[in-house]
């Protein structure tokens, strides 16, 4: 066999796109010389195992790390060095100055790939430097963390952050016995998901003991009182505070090379992931990206996205040219026995892009109803109104999340309509779904908004209807049990059963918003009193739970 002549690739960062680049430039090119600089202590490990191991559902810190030094030169004949750092890249003469155990040296590159990651956020308030201080981005912060609750026993902690992995802490600290707080700036937690999704998952922490405090900032941390101060004065308690706020692209390196960043402020490349120097490539957290349903240019920092970019990274480095079509940022989070996941846009990202939206949301059973175990899930389709493209969906439920959200992510990939979900032929036996999929059920009602048959209302959009005024009339469909336990004020109860025999007593001129629980009944109640001649009349998308996700109604009991 006769190999190509050798070229030098340097990988700058060896976790998730830095570690795949490596070994996929030996996959396709047998003859460079590779070689992967990492400033950490590791290379190849699970950074978002972190979180499990410290909740202890990881028991074996050593299952976190995927790969050591020894197996990259055994299998792929990739040179690792550890706690070294690329301080400098000199464009012109193509080569990275290192500093490392061995202090400082130069090596020379053919091509270059940054995979150097993002740098966690971590305010400057006071106490914020102090002792009982964290965040979790490393292993060694994972270590600081579990020796000090091993050692020290803290009571208490508060998270600053809802975010993803703010969640995760919660969990894990929760399952270590400690009174856990997480601290939110924003009215909810996970603020990248529509608000309902958001106040589900905070239900889900409450209920499990952990306390949310959402649209708060933390102004200080007293740990010799043991207590974390909000900006308008109430303390909370708190032995220790974990940051979790959110990351930076680390760029220091390559703005002073003088490479280009994006308008979303991470590294611009192209569709090959090539940067603005045509022999350095960049992959993960620290870039910038096509979002591939809004097709704008965004930063999504998730472990797939950061893998599969250092896959191509590599590729085209090597020669063999592969472009990234860009991402949906489908994320997916464990909250106790729940799980909640997006895929593509919200319905906030979908209107502030200024598309003309519609939203679908179906409260279902993830299997069929009657067979053991079944749990309801609520799924929210989000869609241009004009043509029913999906645009992106949202899920939360005690089973079957994922699998919806990820047949969803697919859906989106390959451009598709509600008229396509309507008709997916997706597996189908009682103990894993129903004969129509939740799924399908949500295109359902999409599609007969589109039409026309059956026209929907979000449960804000009843909302603003209630705050303008205007007369209309709102039919609440479920039965009068349920009714007189919690209902919107003014709503007139006519269980769906009863609606043939009482329409015709029902006012013709003013608009009729029907709910019922989950939104079906609303449904049949809608196609009732339409084909009965009453033009105005609309279903509340959801039902009653959604109607109860938002907030800011008015209810009452009778
Ligand atoms: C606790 C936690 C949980 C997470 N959970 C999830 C999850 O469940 N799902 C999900 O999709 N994503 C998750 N993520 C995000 C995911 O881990 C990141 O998106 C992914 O690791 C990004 O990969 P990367 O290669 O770009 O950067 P990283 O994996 O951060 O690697 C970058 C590496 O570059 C090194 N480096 C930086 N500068 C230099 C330099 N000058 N010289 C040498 N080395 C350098 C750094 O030391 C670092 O090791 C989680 C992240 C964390 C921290």
């Amino acid at each position: 066999m006769s190999m190509k002549e050798q070229s030098r690739i340097v990988v700058v960062g060896g976790v998730a796109a830095g570690a795949t680049a490596a070994t996929r430039a030996r996959r396709l090119d047998e003859a460079a010389d590779i070689v992967l600089v990492e400033k950490g202590p590791y290379v190849a490990y699970a950074n978002c195992g972190l979180p499990y191991f410290i909740g202890g559902d990881i028991a074996d810190r050593a299952a976190l790390f995927l790969q050591a030094p020894a197996w990259f030169w055994a299998r792929y004949r990739v040179k690792v060095l550890l706690r070294t750092e690329v301080v400098e890249i000199d464009r012109k003469a193509k080569k990275v100055r290192i500093r490392g155990p061995e202090g400082e040296s130069y090596l020379a590159y053919d091509k270059l790939i940054l995979a150097q990651g993002a740098s966690p956020l971590l305010p400057n308030l006071p106490g914020s430097d102090g002792p009982g201080v964290f965040r979790l981005w490393t292993v060694p912060d994972m270590d600081r963390l579990h020796e000090h609750l091993r050692q020290q026993r803290p009571k208490s902690a508060v998270i600053v952050g809802g975010g993803f992995v703010g969640l995760e802490m919660a969990e894990a600290l929760r399952k270590r016995g400690l009174d856990t707080t997480v601290v939110e700036l924003l009215p909810t937690v996970l603020p990248n998901m529509d608000p309902e999704f958001g106040r589900s998952v905070g239900r889900e922490l409450e209920s499990n003991g952990v306390q949310v405090v959402a649209g708060a900032q933390v102004s200080a941390f007293l740990p010799s009182e043991g207590a974390v101060v909000l900006s308008d004065s109430r303390r909370l308690p708190a032995d220790i505070v974990l940051f979790s706020v959110g990351a930076r692209p680390e760029l220091a390196l390559a703005r002073s090379a003088g490479l280009e960043v994006g308008p979303s402020g991470g590294l611009l490349v192209d569709e090959h992931l090539r940067t603005s120097d045509p022999d350095i490539y960049a992959a993960g957290d620290m870039v910038e990206i096509v979002h591939r349903v809004s097709g704008r240019k965004v930063r999504i920092p998730l472990a797939g996205p950061a893998n599969r970019q250092g896959r191509i990274a590599a590729s085209n480095a090597v020669g063999v040219a592969m472009r990234y079509p860009g991402a949906l940022g489908s994320s997916v989070v464990k909250i106790f026995e729940a799980t909640v996941a997006l895929t593509g846009l919200t319905e906030r990202a979908a209107r502030e892009a200024g598309l003309d939206v519609g939203v679908a949301v179906v409260h279902k059973d993830d299997r069929a109803s009657y067979y053991p175990g079944a749990k309801e899930l609520s799924l929210k389709l989000v869609y241009r109104r004009g043509d029913g493209r999906l645009l992106g969906a949202q899920a939360f439920g005690r089973a079957g999340v994922e699998k919806r959200i990820d047949v969803l992510a697919t859906a989106l990939a390959g451009r598709m309509s509600l008229a396509d979900l309507a008709e997916l032929d997706l597996a189908y036996a009682p103990p894993y779904s129903s004969a129509n999929d939740p799924i399908n059920m949500a295109a359902f009602v999409g599609l007969n908004d589109i039409s026309g048959a059956s026209p929907i209302a979000t449960a804000s959009e009843l909302k603003a209807a209630l705050g303008s005024g205007d007369a209309l009339l709102v039919i609440d469909l479920r039965a009068s049990d349920a009714y007189g336990e919690s209902h919107l004020r003014g709503a007139v109860n006519i269980p769906v059963d009863r609606l043939r025999s009482r329409c015709e007593a029902l006012p013709r001129d003013r608009p009729i918003y029907v709910h019922c629980r989950v939104g079906w009944n609303g449904h049949i109640a809608t196609r009732m009193l339409r084909q009965r001649g009453f033009p105005k009349v609309v279903n509340v998308t959801g039902g009653y739970l959604s109607i109860l996700a938002e907030e800011g109604f008015d209810l009452v009991s009778s």
